[in-house]
C-alpha cells in the first residue's frame, strides 16, 4: 500500500434528493418535481476536499455490492483518492441518504448507514495526518488512532454528528474540530482537554473559528462571503485543514487556509461539486503567510 499524506477514515453515501411542492404526511404519496443524486458521507467529502486542497490522499472505507458502490469509487478515481482500504461488503446496502425538499426548503432525511456500519480498520497507510469523522464504528476510529500514534501521524477528529464519545479516543486525538453546536453537545472545550484532546477547534459558520490550546484561545478571523449553500463547509474546512498541516503548515497558518476553504465551498450548490482546490483557495490567502 503506497504512502500517502492524508489518510481519511470515514463514511461513504450516495444521496438522493428529491424536490416536491411539499413533504408527503405519513402513508401519503406526493408527486416530486425534481431528482438528483450526489456523492455524500462526511468521510467522502473530506477526503475528495483534501485531495482537491492539494494533498495524496487515501480513503479507508466501507461501501456495499450495489452500483451506488460504482458510483462512489468512481468519484473517488475523478479526485484521485487512493482506495485500496475501501472494502466492498457483499450482501449490504452502500450508505445511503433518502432526502425529500419542499418547496418552503423544509426537507426530511432518512440516512441508512448500511455497509458503513460495518468499517473495520485492520490496516493504515503510512500518512502525516489522520482524519476521521463519527458517522462509522467509533471503535474503527479509535483502532486508526492508535495505529496513526504508533506511527507518528497526527490525528485530527471532526465530532460530527455529535455522539458520546468511547473512553480513550480524545486521548488519541491531536486536533479535535466540532462546530458551535457539536462543542456544546461534547460538554465544551474544557471536558474535551480532560478528556485528553492536545488543541481544538471550533468552527463558528459566517464568525470563523477558534483555536483553543491549554494556554487560551486565539481567533482565526473569517474570509467573507455572500453564501449561496453552507451545506458541507465544516467538511471543506477539516479536508483543507488535513492538507496544509501535511504540507506543513503551523496549526495556526493551517488554519487560514481551512477558514478560506471554508468559505469558498459555500459560494456553490452541493457539497462535493463545492470543495475549493489548492489554487483557489491560495488566491484568497493574504500574501504574508
Ligand atoms: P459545519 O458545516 O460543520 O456546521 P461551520 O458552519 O462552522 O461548520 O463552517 C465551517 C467553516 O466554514 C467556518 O469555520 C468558516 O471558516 C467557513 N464558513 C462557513 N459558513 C461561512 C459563511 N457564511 N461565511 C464565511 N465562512 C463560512
Amino acid at each position: 500500500m503506497s504512502a500517502c499524506q492524508v489518510c481519511v477514515v470515514g463514511s461513504a453515501n450516495l444521496d438522493l434528493v428529491a424536490t416536491a411542492d411539499r413533504l408527503p404526511l405519513p402513508g401519503e404519496t406526493v408527486l416530486g418535481r425534481d431528482f438528483h443524486e450526489h456523492p455524500g458521507g462526511k468521510g467522502l467529502n473530506q477526503a475528495v476536499a483534501a485531495a482537491r486542497a492539494g494533498a495524496a490522499t487515501s480513503f479507508v472505507a466501507a461501501v456495499g455490492d450495489d452500483t451506488a458502490a460504482d458510483v462512489l469509487v468512481g468519484v473517488m478515481d475523478r479526485a484521485g483518492i487512493g482506495r485500496d482500504l475501501v472494502a466492498r461488503h457483499e450482501g449490504h446496502p452502500t450508505g445511503r441518504a433518502l432526502i425529500g425538499v419542499a418547496s418552503t426548503g423544509e426537507n426530511s432525511i432518512i440516512v441508512v448507514p448500511g455497509a458503513n456500519h460495518r468499517l473495520e480498520v485492520t490496516d493504515l497507510p503510512a500518512a502525516s495526518v489522520v482524519l476521521a469523522q463519527l458517522e462509522v464504528p467509533l471503535q474503527a476510529i479509535v483502532t486508526a488512532f492508535a495505529e496513526a500514534r504508533r506511527q507518528g501521524a497526527r490525528t485530527v477528529l471532526n465530532p460530527a454528528p455529535a455522539a458520546t464519545l468511547p473512553a480513550g479516543l480524545l486521548a488519541l486525538c491531536d486536533v479535535v474540530v466540532p462546530n458551535e453546536h457539536e462543542v456544546e453537545v461534547l460538554g465544551g472545550v474544557d471536558t474535551l482537554f480532560d478528556a485528553g484532546a492536545r488543541t481544538v477547534v471550533v468552527t463558528r459558520g459566517a464568525a470563523g473559528a477558534e483555536l483553543h490550546t491549554r494556554e487560551g484561545m486565539v481567533l482565526i478571523a473569517p474570509y467573507a462571503v455572500t453564501p449561496v449553500d453552507t451545506t458541507g463547509a465544516g467538511d471543506a474546512f477539516c479536508g483543507a485543514l488535513a492538507a496544509r498541516l501535511a504540507a506543513g503548515d503551523t496549526l495556526p497558518v493551517a488554519l487560514r487556509a481551512a477558514v478560506v476553504g471554508g468559505a469558498l465551498s459555500t459560494l456553490t450548490r452541493g457539497a462535493v461539486p463545492s470543495l475549493p482546490t489548492w489554487a483557489a483557495i491560495s488566491r484568497h490567502l493574504p500574501s504574508d503567510r
